[in-house]
C-alpha cells in the first residue's frame, strides 16, 4: 500500500514500504478471488467442486483412523488443559505415528500427505484437544518443514526433512516484544563473523508456539541493511536455527487464557552461531519467505475452526433436545432455533470455504494468496462466533468447566474451553485488522499497480505519460461493462434451482463492488490506504461473495453424491449472507464512521477519562 505514499506519517510509510517490499509482486497464476474483486466471476474456476486425490485420500482414511485411536486411548484434552502437559507418551505416540512429518515427501521418510489430507488430518486432531492440534500446526504449518519443502536446497532438505520422520518438533520465532503485526520492528540481529561463514545471531522471541521444546526453528533476524537508490533498506533473513547450537535461552514460559498445554514462550539468544549454509531462501528474503509460508501455512485454521463449528453442532443439536424449559425442549423457542440453524448452516460455509482452498493450495495452477486470507479470516470469525453461541444454548453449563460437570454427573462437554482455546485464532497467523489490510492490498493490486508509477515522484515525466495512457485505455474497457447486465462467467447449470440465483447475484454484487471500489480509489487516491472502514466494507463484501461461491459449488457437488438437503444448508447461509451483503454495501454511503472516529480521537486525548469512575483500577 505504500503507493499511497502522501498524508501519512514517515514511520507508518516505513513499515508500508517494509512490507510492499516483500510482497509477491506478480501473479503467475488465476485468482478466482481476485477476479471477484474486478467485477468478474469465472465459475469454472470452482466449479465442479475439486475432491480429494483418491490414493491420498484412501491413505488419509486409513491414518485418521490410526491417529483418532490413538489420541483417544492416550490423550484427554480436559487434563491438558488442567495440568499444561502433554504427555510424553503422547509426544512420543504421535512421532511413531508420524504425525511430525505429515506433509514431508515420502523421498525424505515423510508421510507425503497433501495440503488436503493434512488439512483433514489437523481437522479431525482439532476437534479433540486444541493444544495438541496446536503443537502439530505450528511445527508443520509455519515451522521448519513448510518452508524447507518451499524454499529449501537440497542439502538443507536431505539433512533436515528426514529428522521430522523421528519425532523432531520444529517452531517459528518472528514475534518479538517490539515487533507484533509490524516486523520492521524487529531487533534481532545476525551479524556476519569476520570470516562471512556463520552469523551471530543475537535477541529476543516472543510468543514462540514449540519454542521451549523445539529441536528445530526457522528464526527471523536483521542481517546487513542493503543500500538501495542511496538509502538503507533493513533486510531479514530466515534461518534454520538447530537447538543444540549453544547459546539458546529459554526465559519465561507464557500461560494463556487457552491452548494450556502448548510449549510456548519467551526466548533469547545470546551469539548463537549459524552456519551461513543455514539461510533458507536468501540473505533479505526472509519476510518474503515468512508470507509465502503463511500462505498455505494458515489454511490449518480454516480446517480447524470447521472442526470446531461440526463439533458444536453436534453439542447444540443434543442440549436443544435433552434440555426442556417452559414446556418445550429449548431447540422449539425460536430463539435457540435460530441460534442452531446459524451453527449449522455456517459451518456448511466453513467446510466449502476450507476444502475448497485446501485443494487450491495442491493445484500448483493458482494462486492462492488471496482464497487463504480470506479463508483464515471469515473460517476463524465465524468459527468463534458459532463456540459463542453454542455457549449460550448450554447457557450455565456452557460456563461451568466439564470437570465440574462430571464431578455432579452432568453431561460434561467442554464448551468453555472449547470458547478459551479457540479465541486465539482471530490473533495468530496475521490478526483479523491485519487480515482485511492484506486482502485489501492484494484485491487493489490491479489498480494500485496501474497508479504506482503515476504517484511515485521518482518516476519521469515521459514514463508517467506512458502509464496515464496505458491506464486510461484500460479503464475505458474495463469501466463501462460493470454497468451492463451480463450472463453468469461459468456455467451455473448444474447448480439446484436456489442456488443458482445466488450465483447470479455474486455476479451482480461483484460488479457493484468492483465500481464502487474505483469510485473509493478515485475519490481519495493515496488517503484510501488510511481508510480502513471503507477498506474493510470492501473485503467483507468479496469475503461474503467468496464464501457463497463456495457454498454453491459445494453444495452441488454433494447433492451429486447423494445428499440432496445439503441445498437447504447452502440455500439458508446464502440467504444470510445476502443480507450482510445488502446491509454493507447500504453501510458505504450511510455510515456514522465520521463521528465514531472523532471520538475515537477525543478518547485517545482522554476527553472521555471522567466516564473510568467507580472501578477498582
Ligand atoms: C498463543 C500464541 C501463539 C503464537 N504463536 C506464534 C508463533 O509460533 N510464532 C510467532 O512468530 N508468533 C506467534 N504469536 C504471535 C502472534 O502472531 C501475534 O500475537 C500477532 O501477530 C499479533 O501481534 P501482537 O499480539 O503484538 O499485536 P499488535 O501488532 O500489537 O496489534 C494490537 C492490535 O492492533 C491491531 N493493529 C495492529 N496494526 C494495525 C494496523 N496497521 N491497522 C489496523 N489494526 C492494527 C491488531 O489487529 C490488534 O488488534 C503467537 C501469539 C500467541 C498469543
Amino acid at each position: 500500500m505504500s503507493m499511497f505514499d502522501k498524508n501519512i506519517s514517515q514511520e507508518k510509510l516505513k513499515s508500508l514500504e517494509f512490507a510492499e517490499a516483500a510482497r509477491e509482486q506478480e501473479w503467475k497464476a488465476p485468482s478466482f478471488a481476485l477476479k471477484l474483486f474486478q467485477g468478474s466471476l469465472d465459475f469454472s474456476l470452482i466449479n465442479p467442486f475439486p475432491k480429494e486425490d483418491p490414493e491420498q485420500k484412501k491413505a488419509c482414511d486409513e491414518y485418521m483412523v490410526k491417529i483418532e485411536k490413538f489420541i483417544r486411548e492416550n490423550l484427554d484434552p480436559d487434563e491438558v488443559d488442567r495440568t499444561g502437559e502433554i504427555p510424553q507418551k503422547v509426544y512420543k505416540g504421535l512421532a511413531d505415528l508420524g504425525a511430525f512429518a505429515l506433509k514431508v515427501p515420502k523421498e525424505y521418510d515423510g508421510m507425503g500427505f497433501s495440503q488436503y489430507s493434512y488439512n483433514r488430518i489437523m481437522h479431525l486432531i482439532s476437534s479433540y484437544c486444541g493444544s495438541t492440534a496446536v503443537l502439530l500446526s505450528a511445527h508443520q504449518s509455519i515451522g521448519v518443514p513448510q518452508p524447507l519443502k518451499l524454499f529449501g536446497t537440497p542439502e538443507q532438505k536431505k539433512k533436515y526433512l528426514p529428522r521430522f520422520a523421528k519425532g523432531a518438533i520444529s517452531a517459528f520465532a518472528l514475534t518479538e516484544p517490539e515487533a507484533g503485526s509490524d516486523p520492521r520492528n524487529m531487533s534481532t540481529t545476525a551479524t556476519p563473523t569476520p570470516d562471512g561463514r556463520s552469523f551471530l545471531l543475537n535477541g529476543e522471541k516472543l510468543w514462540c508456539t514449540n519454542g521451549l521444546i523445539a529441536d528445530l526453528m526457522v528464526v527471523m533476524a536483521v542481517t546487513p541493511p542493503k543500500i538501495i537508490n542511496g538509502k538503507e533498506i533493513k533486510q531479514i533473513t530466515a534461518f534454520i536455527v538447530e537447538r543444540e547450537f549453544p547459546g539458546i535461552e529459554n526465559i519465561h514460559r507464557c500461560t494463556f487464557m487457552g491452548l494450556h498445554g502448548i510449549q510456548n514462550g519467551l526466548m533469547r539468544f545470546n551469539n548463537v552461531k549459524v552456519p551461513r549454509e543455514n539461510i533458507i531462501l536468501g540473505e533479505g528474503e526472509g519476510l518474503k519467505l515468512a508470507l509465502v509460508t503463511l500462505n498455505t501455512g494458515r489454511l490449518t485454521l480454516p480446517a480447524a475452526s470447521t472442526a470446531a463449528g461440526k463439533w458444536c453442532l453436534n453439542v447444540a443439536r443434543q442440549w436443544s433436545t435433552k434440555r426442556h424449559q417452559w414446556g418445550s425442549a429449548i431447540g422449539e423457542h425460536e430463539a435457540v432455533a435460530l441460534r442452531l440453524s446459524y451453527i449449522a448452516s455456517h459451518t456448511f460455509a466453513m467446510d466449502a470455504v476450507t476444502w475448497l482452498t485446501s485443494a487450491m493450495a495442491d493445484d500448483k495452477h493458482r494462486d492462492i494468496r488471496l482464497e487463504a486470507a480470506i479463508a483464515k479470516y471469515f473460517c476463524t470469525e465465524t468459527a468463534y462466533k458459532i463456540v459463542d453461541e453454542t455457549l449460550q444454548i448450554r447457557a450455565g453449563q456452557g460456563y461451568e468447566t466439564s470437570q465440574s460437570l462430571a464431578q455432579r454427573g452432568m453431561d460434561f462437554w467442554p464448551v468453555e474451553r472449547a470458547l478459551r482455546d479457540f479465541r486465539i485464532n482471530r490473533i495468530i497467523e496475521g490478526t483479523t485488522d491485519i487480515m482485511h489490510l492484506f486482502i485489501a492490498r492484494e484485491a487493489l493490486d490491479p489498480h494500485l499497480s496501474k497508479i504506482k508509477p503515476l504517484l511515485s515522484s521518482k518516476v519521469p515525466v515521459n514514463v508517467k505519460i506512458g502509464a496515464a495512457l496505458k491506464m486510461a485505455g484500460f479503464y475505458a474497457a474495463w469501466y463501462p461493462p460493470l454497468w451492463l447486465p451480463s450472463a453468469v462467467g461459468g456455467d451455473i447449470s448444474g447448480l439446484p434451482k436456489p442456488l443458482s440465483g445466488h450465483m447470479v447475484l455474486v455476479q451482480q454484487a461483484a460488479k457493484k463492488l468492483a465500481r464502487e471500489t474505483f469510485h473509493e480509489i478515485a475519490k481519495y487516491q493515496q488517503k484510501l490506504e488510511s481508510k480502513q472502514s471503507i477498506l474493510n466494507r470492501i473485503v467483507d463484501i468479496g469475503t461474503e461473495l467468496f464464501a457463497v461461491s463456495a457454498v454453491c459449488s459445494y453444495a452441488a457437488m454433494l447433492v451429486r453424491d447423494g445428499q440432496p438437503n445439503a441445498v437447504d444448508l447452502a440455500d439458508s447461509f446464502c440467504n444470510d449472507a445476502r443480507k450482510r451483503i445488502n446491509a454493507l454495501f447500504n453501510e458505504s454511503t450511510n455510515n456514522s464512521d465520521p463521528q465514531q472516529l472523532k471520538m475515537a480521537k477525543k478518547i485517545l486525548a482522554k476527553e472521555y477519562e471522567w466516564m473510568e469512575n467507580q472501578i477498582i483500577k
